[in-house]
């Protein structure tokens, strides 16, 4: 089950044939099928950001349609535009994840517009450079609502979406749910406390939130998550890279020395997971969390 398998005569091993789960068979045509999201709504948090707005623009490119969802809708009008012509179709809704009204109304513009809602990934996220440790920010003086900032936008900013778009997959009985954690999830990373803490509990909700809605609502819901590895983006720009000369920073430096791949991540680099675990290629995985990471997470160091 689920696993590649050659059938038929010694002749006919050249066909290959994909064993689903329940018994189903799929040729490589379905397999490129699975890949077209024509008619599926995606909805995505933090889809103006990097690593999700090139996963919308992704999204779209498989014919989705895409419902970037950002707080900042300037950011989220610039993915939209940048979507190729004729392929998906875009619905750009300001949202605060931390608030459940907002989300609400956002799921709901998205059945009004496309008539349901097949995947959401939950991308809004990041550290906050008030809860980073350093020379002048002891861990001992961080503020608390710095902490409680990261905390809550990482974790509740994921289960909250969770919780509103559950809901309509619950009805349908039927939906996919990708959770974007970190490295940070499998081991603390130095400097930033709540940030990793947050992650790792966004890991472990993943692992919480396949279990109840498979066994509590349907088996068609799976809910996963992906965890990048290190991508300069903005997030954390200041950390690994010197603002003045733009070399790396002695962090940045010793992220890319325990990176058997020798670089850090491109946004692109996350696409072909997030298809696979969007798509019905993944039908029978639900609660995992993927690392891309260039193989950081495997690396001992020695
Ligand atoms: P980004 O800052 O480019 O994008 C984040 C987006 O979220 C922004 O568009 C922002 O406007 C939006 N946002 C912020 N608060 C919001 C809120 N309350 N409601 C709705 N939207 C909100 O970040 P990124 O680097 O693309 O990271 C995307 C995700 O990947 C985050 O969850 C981050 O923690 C995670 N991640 C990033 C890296 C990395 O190396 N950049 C590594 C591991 C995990």
């Amino acid at each position: 089950m689920g696993c590649f398998q050659p059938v038929g005569t010694k002749d006919e091993t050249s066909r290959i044939v994909v064993f689903l789960g329940r018994n189903c068979e799929m040729n490589l045509q379905a397999v490129t099928k699975a890949y077209d999201f024509t008619d599926r709504t995606v909805a995505i948090t933090g889809g103006g950001g990097v690593l999700c707005g090139e996963m919308a623009r992704a999204l779209a490119a498989c014919n989705a349609n895409v419902a970037i969802l950002d707080l900042d809708v300037s950011l989220a009008e610039k993915v939209a535009k940048s979507f190729e012509p004729n392929r998906g179709k875009s619905l750009i809704q300001q949202t605060d994840v931390l608030n459940k009204v907002s989300i609400q109304k956002a799921a709901e513009e998205i059945v009004k517009t496309f008539g349901h809602i097949d995947c959401l990934v939950n991308g809004a996220g990041g550290n906050n450079p008030k809860a980073t440790t350093s020379a002048d920010l002891s861990f001992f003086d961080i503020p608390a609502e710095a902490l409680q900032f990261v905390s809550n936008l990482n974790l509740q900013g994921t289960i909250l979406t969770s919780q509103v778009f559950g809901k309509y997959m619950a009805q349908r009985k039927e939906g996919v749910i990708l959770n974007v954690s970190s490295m940070n999830a499998f081991r603390p990373l130095t400097r930033i406390p709540a940030y990793s803490a947050a992650k790792a509990a966004v890991s472990n909700f993943t692992q919480w939130l396949a279990v109840h809605l498979a066994q509590e609502y349907s088996p068609r819901i799976r809910v996963n998550a992906i965890a990048p590895g290190f991508f300069l983006t903005e997030q954390n720009r200041f950390l690994l890279t010197d603002k003045a000369t733009g070399e790396l920073t002695p962090r940045g430096k010793k992220i890319i020395e325990h990176t058997p791949m020798g670089r850090f991540g491109a946004p692109a680099d996350l696409l072909g997971t997030m298809l696979w675990l969007l798509s019905p290629a993944s039908e029978f995985v639900t609660g995992i969390v993927v690392p891309v990471d260039g193989g950081f997470s495997a690396y001992s160091g020695v």
